[in-house]
């Protein structure tokens, strides 16, 4: 089942996930979301009280969004909220946005192979436990990234990868191609990691990769020159 949909908000377009207890939206087209002002633009275009960002530095560190506090710049890769109408957003151009939520916890992540190999997958579904203890399954939504088309990867980080994921967790994110070129999925690397510590939920999926959709800013299509695209979530009042 594919809950996505385009919408337009003041001539953006947007994709968007709106499900029961969550709405989970990426900005598309050419607004560099680095630009802060962009973020409060678009905070009062979905009349949210605040949107939390993080200075993202490819660590584990994952943030309580209720202790941030307004002005604050702290540096994380991962957000987690049990507030509704507190959105929390994770800007990339390749790198891979993933929501994991139960009914009463979202917790959203910026995952590059940095994040994944020092652990940010794992630590989000301990503090999702530890925040809701009622939970029966923890689901997956896996945002605009580059994928197996594109992501042309060296046996180098393969190898980093190895040092910390379970060898299945590797072995499932490499897709080997013709003369020995290395390409990386970071949703089918994601996705085992997941079934690895049990998880057990729903997983949707957008398919899209950033760098040939077109859709979105892409590191490896644009290099510095590249933007950034928002992905935002927040948990629906009541
Ligand atoms: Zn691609």
């Amino acid at each position: 089942m594919a809950p996505w949909q385009w919408i337009i908000l003041e001539g953006e377009r947007f994709i968007m996930a709106d499900l029961k207890n969550l709405v989970f939206i990426h900005s598309t087209g050419s607004t560099d979301y680095r630009d802060k002002s962009q973020i409060e633009r678009l905070r009062k275009k979905l009349d949210l009280a605040h949107v939390v960002t993080l200075h993202q530095v490819h660590s584990a560190n994952i943030i309580l969004a209720e202790e941030w506090k307004k002005g604050e710049k702290r540096e994380g890769d991962g957000l987690i909220t049990a507030t509704s109408g507190l959105g929390v957003g994770v800007l990339t151009a390749d790198c891979l946005p993933l929501l994991l939520f139960t009914s009463q916890v979202i917790a959203l992540l910026h995952v590059g192979w940095r994040g994944l190999k020092e652990g940010i997958v794992s630590r989000a579904i301990e503090y999702i436990k530890s925040l809701d203890n009622s939970y029966t399954e923890i689901n997956t939504m896996f945002g605009p990234r580059i994928r197996e088309c594109c992501y042309q990867v060296g046996q180098d980080m393969i190898n980093e990868l190895a040092e910390t994921l379970p060898t299945e967790v590797v072995e499932k994110g490499i897709k080997r191609r013709r003369g020995g070129r290395l390409f990386f999925s970071l949703g089918d690397a994601v996705t085992s990691l997941l079934k690895s510590v049990g998880v057990k939920g729903k997983i949707y999926d957008l398919y899209l990769c950033t760098c040939c959709s077109g859709y979105f800013p892409s590191y490896r299509r644009k290099g510095e020159a590249a933007s950034r695209f928002v992905s935002l979530a927040w948990k629906k009042q009541g």
